[in-house]
């Protein structure tokens, strides 16, 4: 049971039913679906989410740029240093191998052939000192002294390489601790004599003093975990900063970080990895030092080139976690409250439209709803049909069994109205008192008579008790006003035309006995016992 709603046009006047505007509109749309306020603070916070992490990622990207960039021109620096100062070591040794094979140096006094042979450059602070052995290894010339010692060089790799292969050419040997005083940790770069024949006569060789690279690898800014490593392209450490004595000489061919690096062909690039001497990740770059069998690594640790960045990702990060949880709690919430206000304002309508007494519509709703069924009606020209339902002799049924009883007998009434109705447009709702009336939307007079005539049987069918009715039971009396659509019928008249009708016919109802419907059904239409026939009168309005 219950009053079943016309869906029809708003009500209002004509500014309320303008087309709202698209704000306002999509206002409304949101306040009657609250659940897109949690879905808008999801989708919000989400996109923040990922705006802030493609940024962050961004600014990780540009981090790293910026630290291959140091780390190339860094490379590119030392092995300009580099090549320079070995290409100068290497000239001056091909100055004495020249001097060393003239016989007109040779066959000179010590002192004038120490003169021609090692000009002052050999002297400089990182050069050794510059040797030249026989074919036995036996230093014969030393640039530091006009009459060498006794030293035996034939078992370093610089002697043996020379003596082994024609074409070495310039040899940079593996690191040695030299045996001359205060040269410390050096390399021997070689070169081999020739005698006239073309066998071998012995070496050139110069040291070079691994100082120089430590010196030079400390002047560069690097991070607190980066490295600048000279290999020698078979793999061997020449030097390292972080210095650790124990690195230089090893060999580090085997290491994947360094694999790449140290291909014959000379070049430059940059790759991650991790470290093979201490395992961090680091960012690489390597440059190949000129001609030469060298490779200058400088590396910086990615902690170090992400530390500014992890920190400001931190706070960031958190911060937009925080902006976005409050977000998403806060549409939520809001959505919550719009919830629990919606749902209170569809009970104060409810509660509004309801007659509290018969669960049927009030006065309030009835009007607004013939209201709107009277327009729907107007537009699409179908017709409309009102029924005025009043309940006979109910003054003395009050009289008789007390005004408790007589709202009980109102209750039975209204269930019967509402039970008869069956179309979703069908309404009813409580005039007045004891008298109820009811729409019908797209009914002709007929059809609307033989839902009045149902209404009525249902009623009698209680056969509730009324000792002061003529017939002994409770029973009702309807009036039938009816709109037939056609167009311009009735158009300079609002509704309360029909009202009007349905209450003349109501009248007419009362003045023929009762508990009957006026106007009649059509003759031969059964109108349910105990119908009276009656002519069809009409009715002045
Ligand atoms: P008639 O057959 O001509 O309609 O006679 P009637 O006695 O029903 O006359 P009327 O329609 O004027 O009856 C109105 C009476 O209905 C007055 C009042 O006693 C009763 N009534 C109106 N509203 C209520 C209500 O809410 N509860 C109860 N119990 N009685 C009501
Ligand atoms: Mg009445
Ligand atoms: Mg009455």
């Amino acid at each position: 049971m219950g009053a079943a709603m016309i869906h029809g046009p708003r009500t209002g006047n004509a500014a309320d039913r303008r087309r709202p505007m698209p704000l306002t509109r999509l206002a409304g749309v949101f306040i009657t679906r609250p659940f897109l306020f949690a879905i808008a603070g999801i989708v919000g916070a989400l996109a923040t989410a990922c705006v802030v992490a493609v940024s962050l990622y961004e600014m990780r990207e540009d981090a790293l740029a910026r630290a291959r960039d140091t780390t190339e021109s860094l490379s590119v620096i030392l092995e300009r240093d580099i090549e320079r100062n070995v290409e100068f070591y290497e000239l001056s040794i091909q100055e004495v191998l020249d001097g060393a094979t003239n016989p007109a140096v040779l066959q000179s006094p010590p002192e004038v052939r120490h003169l021609a042979l090692f000009d002052r450059s050999t002297n400089a602070r990182d050069m050794g000192s510059v040797l030249v052995t026989d074919a036995d290894g036996n230093v014969v010339l030393d640039s530091r002294s006009v009459r060498p010692g006794a030293i035996d060089l034939s078992d370093n790799d610089y002697f043996k390489v020379q003596q082994q292969t024609a074409d070495a050419g310039l040899y940079i040997s593996k690191p040695f601790l030299s045996r001359l005083a205060g040269e410390g940790q050096a390399i021997g770069l070689s070169r081999r004599i020739d005698d006239p024949r073309g066998q071998f006569a012995g070496i050139v060789v110069g040291t070079l003093r691994l100082n120089y690279f430590r010196r030079l690898f400390a002047g560069m800014t690097l991070g607190p975990h980066g490295s600048i490593t000279l290999l020698r392209t078979d793999g061997t450490v020449l030097m390292r900063r972080p210095y650790r004595e124990a690195d230089i000489g090893r060999n580090i061919s085997a290491a994947a970080s360094v694999r790449p690096l140290l291909r014959d062909t000379p070049g430059s690039g940059s790759f991650i990895g991790f470290a093979a001497l201490d395992g961090a990740q680091r960012l690489y770059s390597f440059s190949h030092v000129g001609k030469y069998p060298l490779v200058v690594v400088v590396a910086l640790a990615t902690r170090d080139i992400y530390a500014e960045w992890t920190q400001r990702a931190w706070i960031i990060g958190s911060v937009m976690g925080v902006l976005d949880l409050l977000l998403v709690a806060m549409s939520i919430l809001l959505a919550k409250q719009f919830r629990r206000r919606l749902e209170m304002e569809r009970q104060l309508k409810r509660l509004a439209d309801t007659d509290g007494l018969t669960g049927l519509g009030t006065r309030r709703a009835l009007d607004t709803t013939l209201d709107i069924a009277w327009r729907v009606a107007q537009r699409t020209r179908q017709p409309l049909a009102v029924l005025m339902v009043d309940v006979d002799n109910f003054k003395s049924y009050n009289d008789l069994y007390g005004h408790p009883a007589g709202d009980d007998a109102l209750k039975l009434i209204a269930r019967c109205v509402a039970d008869s109705l069956h179309r979703p447009g069908d309404f009813a709702g409580r005039y007045g008192g004891e008298e109820f009336c009811v729409l019908l939307p797209d009914t002709a007079l007929a059809g609307a008579i033989e839902v009045a005539e149902r209404i009525r049987a249902a009623v009698l069918a209680k056969r509730h008790p009324h000792d002061r009715s003529p017939g002994g039971v409770l029973s009702i009396s309807i009036g039938v006003g009816s709109f037939d659509g056609a167009a311009g019928a009735h158009a300079d008249t609002g509704p309360e035309r029909l009202i009007r009708e349905a209450d003349q016919w109501l009248y007419e109802a009362k003045a023929a006995g009762r508990n009957r419907v006026m106007p009649p059904p059509p003759v031969g239409v059964s109108a349910g016992d105990p119908a009276p026939e009656m002519a069809r009168r009409s009715v002045t309005l």
